[in-house]
């Protein structure tokens, strides 16, 4: 018997631990399973269920037109497979590497033990650019180009049945999360959404529609990032001999789009070459900065969008309500708990967390560490939040839209009886940052940091642009 444990890869094609199981002899057996430990995480929520449940139901339907339904079991991960192994033996077991948090790390670390410990030989496959056991990040670029240059693993068009039980799943309420959305989703970007996405990335108005809106599909699973990679370039290549008037304004958005997929790596590559960052700053230095200030009364008005900043009070409504909010505006509402509050990141990156549909350990804690000025590599950026508001919703609709109290107002923009003076607080932040910035040993963790994450340079003039800018002083995410 074969089996193939599902985990945050919920597809069937470019999947190469089913393409290989399905090659081998005996049944097929794919499963998932559903572990307490992580529902109970302090970084998950029931937004992250309910997307996955209503992801596995689809897949099960995909796999039971192969001839193999999906298996459901409920469980510690070892205690599961140990059971499936003493019930029906396990011939071999087949999975994705995941970059995960704490909690799956240890997991995936118990259940190869066991795999060696049982005899069951267990061969995990990369599912990314995220190369395992890196040794050094020169030349990681170039390994990012070739994977995603690999051809598509062709999905399997039949699975022997296995014949074993599985528990029921409940129905799942969420709306978009089956293969065919997350194809949809990406084609409308390609043929028509994607058009202004660099000029209307930042807006969190425009770029609802603008962006591409895959980060939930990547994170989960629905689709490979090879898959998005290979049909952006195919998009780019019938761009390059159009002479459409528009032809022009797609190549600089496709350029953007294909570089963010490769910083989507890029940023979990960190989590997986050094795991403590989920907990702990990036550069030791920076501990005790914050822990000892933190106000829970700052961090309950920022998690309910009552700080008095209207425009940072809207986008948290806003992303309370979608799941989802675009890049700048994350960067801002961190830049705003961690610099105006002066919150330590860890707490506010667990409620960010919970709240986005598209969490992703590797991407999450490395922003978030980036945007609390913790890494020693990048530039601080401390968001103004009027300004922000001023320049990202200028009639003030958005912030009228979701902060109601101040619909019949003739001035948005300017803060309601903020919790703190922006001014004020932004200069003792860098002032508290900067001490411990210029210190000598602060200063050697910062090398060795940049030289263990850093982003290399690439060839000039070669195509697509993937160094990411802030860790050459600027900007970095749009
Ligand atoms: C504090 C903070 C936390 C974040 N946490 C997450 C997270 O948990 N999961 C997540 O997927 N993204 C996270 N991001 C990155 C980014 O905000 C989202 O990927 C993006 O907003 C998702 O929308 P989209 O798919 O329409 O993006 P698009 O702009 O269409 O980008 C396409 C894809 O590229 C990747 N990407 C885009 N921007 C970045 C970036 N700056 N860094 C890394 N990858 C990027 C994502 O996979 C995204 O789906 C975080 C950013 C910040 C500032």
């Amino acid at each position: 018997m074969q089996v193939v444990w599902f985990k945050r890869d919920l597809r069937i094609s470019d999947h190469r631990p089913l393409f290989e199981a399905a090659l081998r002899d005996g049944p097929v057996v794919p499963l998932f399973i559903v572990e307490e430990e992580i529902l109970q995480a302090p970084d998950s929520s029931a937004l992250h269920w309910d997307f996955q449940r209503a992801a596995l139901h689809d897949l099960d339907r995909q796999l039971r037109a192969l001839g193999a339904p999906l298996i459901i079991r409920q469980g510690e991960a070892v205690a599961v497979l140990e059971e499936i192994r003493r019930d029906h033996g396990i011939a071999h077991l087949w999975a994705h590497e995941e970059t995960g948090n704490g909690i799956t790390y240890a997991r995936d670390r118990r259940v190869r033990r066991w795999a060696r410990d049982s005899g069951v030989p267990f061969t995990e496959f990369p599912q990314n650019g995220v190369v395992r056991r890196l040794k050094s990040r020169d030349g990681w670029s170039q390994l990012w180009e070739k994977r995603m240059a690999e051809g598509v693993t062709p999905t399997p068009v039949y699975l022997p049945p296995h014949g074993l039980a599985t528990v029921a799943l409940e129905p799942a309420a969420a709306a978009r999360a089956t293969r065919r959305d997350a194809q949809e989703t990406l084609e409308s970007f390609l043929a028509g959404r994607g058009l202004r996405y660099t000029r209307e990335m930042s807006s969190p108005v425009s770029a609802e529609m603008s962006c591409s809106r895959l980060s939930e599909y990547l994170a989960w699973g629905l689709c490979s990032m090879r898959e998005v990679v290979q049909q952006t370039r195919h998009r780019a290549a019938r761009l390059a001999s159009e002479a459409a008037p528009e032809a022009k304004l797609w190549r600089q958005s496709l350029r953007s789009f294909d570089a963010r997929l490769h910083w989507h790596c890029h940023f979990m590559q960190k989590l997986e070459d050094e795991p403590r960052i989920e907990f702990e700053n990036m550069v030791r230095a920076y501990d005790g900065l914050r822990e000892g200030e933190f106000c829970r009364e700052r961090f309950e008005a920022w998690k309910q969008g009552r700080t008095g900043f209207p425009f940072i009070d809207a986008c948290m409504r806003y992303l309370v309500a979608n799941g989802w909010i675009n890049f700048r505006m994350r960067a801002m509402l961190v830049s705003f708990a961690s610099y105006d509050l002066w919150l330590h990141w860890r707490e506010p990156a667990l409620y960010l967390a919970q709240l986005f549909r598209d969490y992703e350990p590797g991407i999450h804690y490395s922003q978030f560490q980036m945007q609390s000025g913790t890494t020693g590599i990048n530039t601080l950026r401390m968001y103004n939040p009027t300004k922000q508001g001023i320049d990202q919703d200028p009639d003030g609709s958005f912030i009228r839209r979701w902060v109601p109290e101040l619909a019949g107002e003739p001035e948005v923009h300017q803060p309601r009886r903020p919790t703190v003076d922006h001014v004020a607080a932004v200069a003792y932040a860098r002032k508290r940052l900067g001490e411990i910035r210029r210190l000598d040993s602060s200063r050697t963790e910062a090398r060795s940091v940049a030289q263990r994450h850093g982003s290399r340079k690439r060839t000039p003039g070669r195509r697509p642009r993937t160094t990411p800018p802030a860790e050459q002083g600027t900007l970095f995410g749009d």
